[in-house]
């Protein structure tokens, strides 16, 4: 019933002291270690369950025992960078809350994170991830034009983090979103380990479910 029991690696403990978290919240007690077994999660959770951490955690941790690949920093001069965790998340707003949050969870990992949102002009978003990028949060129209530009590439995609799913659809992105997963179904399959969030369960999302998820876990806080 403490984030001590869970097994995150001591550097991410300490982050987590720092941040003062004692207890996990439901979604975070359940959902981590279905997540730190490699199990896909489907899980309908609320704004203020606490699921920045619950998919955070897991990602953070899986890369820095070195699942997937040795952690990424572009060559010198290099434009397109390769990210191994993605989070996608409906609005700049939500995005710049998970960017601060996975950078106070990674503070010290040597885990890299950057967040890259519509409404803001590219270049610094541009600059930021040139010095490189393990998990990169962004929201699905900037993502595309990213991708479209060869300056991020997600090849080496072996997180999936997708928050408020539902919302995402209600504003449109469905489009955005299959384009973007499409570009990570590469061989082997099942490399690529998804998470997929939203309040709601309706068929839409359950169709989502089934096309970007195996084998997946249900969790209903
Ligand atoms: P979220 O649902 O991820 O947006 O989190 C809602 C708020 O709860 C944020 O301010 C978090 O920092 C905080 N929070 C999340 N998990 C915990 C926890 N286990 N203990 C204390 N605060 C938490």
């Amino acid at each position: 019933n403490t984030f001590a029991e869970i097994d995150l690696g001591e550097a991410l403990n300490q982050n987590i002291r720092r941040c003062k978290y004692v207890k996990p919240t439901p979604v975070q007690r359940y959902g981590i270690p279905i997540s730190l077994g490699g199990r896909d999660l489907m899980a309908c959770a609320q704004t203020g369950s606490g699921k920045t951490a619950a998919f955070c955690f897991p990602i953070i941790s899986g890369i820095m025992r070195g699942q997937g690949q040795p952690l990424q920093r572009p060559p010198r001069g290099a434009r397109t960078v390769y990210p191994l965790a993605l989070v996608l998340s409906p609005t700049r707003e939500l995005s710049m809350q998970i960017h601060e949050e996975a950078r106070k969870f990674s503070y010290q990992t040597g885990v890299r994170v950057v967040v890259a949102y519509g409404g803001a002009p590219i270049n610094q978003q541009l600059r930021e991830l040139e010095r490189g990028v393990d998990i990169l949060v962004a929201t699905p129209g900037r993502l595309v034009d990213l991708l479209e530009r060869a300056r991020v590439s997600l090849q080496m995609i072996k997180y999936l983090a997708l928050d408020e799913a539902d919302r995402m659809l209600d504003m449109g992105f469905e489009p955005q979103i299959r384009k973007i997963v499409q570009q990570m179904d590469m061989p082997p399959p099942g490399a690529r380990q998804t998470m997929l969030f939203s309040a709601t369960f309706p068929k839409e999302i359950q169709s989502l479910a089934s096309d970007f998820l195996s084998n997946y876990v249900f969790l209903a806080v």
